[in-house]
């Protein structure tokens, strides 16, 4: 769980868009929100709690409306419509519950862990020698050679296939990934 500083609730913070401001929905306390490189850091009086979202692509590294629908599309920000009986029609009022957060992001981190497990067994069983840098097509040395080197889907230059540095690498996301999921299960710190 993660619980408000402040008021020890369950921490769901209220968006206000246009102010950037983020409000505990149960004491109203404003709390920091800064988002950079993919990470989501709320803090209050020197204490912070990050979350690693692999699965967006944030514009900017700011919290603009385009951030929060993707957000919203991938379910970690929940919407809520208030009726503005005034003018009959409603107000959209952006929510993102911490725990909410915490678990989805565990969540997806898990699927993304699992299927670079299975790229790593693919590339550890793979016998070619170049691949495509922009597409990421694989290719045996005669079929290589019979395209002249060049990717049959975009024309861009065949480099050699590298299995050592390619399963390096991915095994390097898979402890990014798995470093900031402790991290996150640390809590406030
Ligand atoms: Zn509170
Ligand atoms: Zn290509």
């Amino acid at each position: 769980m993660v619980n408000c500083l402040r008021c020890n609730n369950k921490l769901t913070l209220v968006i206000d868009l246009k102010n950037s401001n983020f409000k505990c929905k149960k004491c109203d306390t404003v709390y920091d929100l800064i988002i950079k490189d993919k990470i989501v850091s709320v803090g209050l009086d020197g204490k912070s709690i990050n979350f690693f979202l692999n699965d967006i692509s944030f514009f900017n590294n700011e919290l603009s409306k385009k951030t929060i629908y993707e957000l919203y599309n991938k379910g970690y920000v929940k919407c809520i419509k208030t009726l503005n009986t005034a003018f009959n029609d409603h107000y959209n009022n952006w929510e993102l519950s911490l725990d909410n957060l915490k678990n989805n992001v565990i969540n997806n981190s898990n699927k993304t862990i699992n299927s670079l497990t299975n790229s790593l067994k693919r590339v550890n069983l793979s016998q070619a020698n170049y691949s495509c840098p922009s597409c990421g097509f694989v290719l045996s040395f005669e079929e290589a050679v019979n395209a002249n080197f060049l990717c049959n889907a975009c024309s861009e230059n065949l480099k050699i296939f590298d299995p050592v540095a390619e399963s390096n690498e991915i095994n390097n996301k898979i402890e990014y990934i798995k470093e900031k999921i402790l991290t996150l299960e640390r809590g406030w710190c």
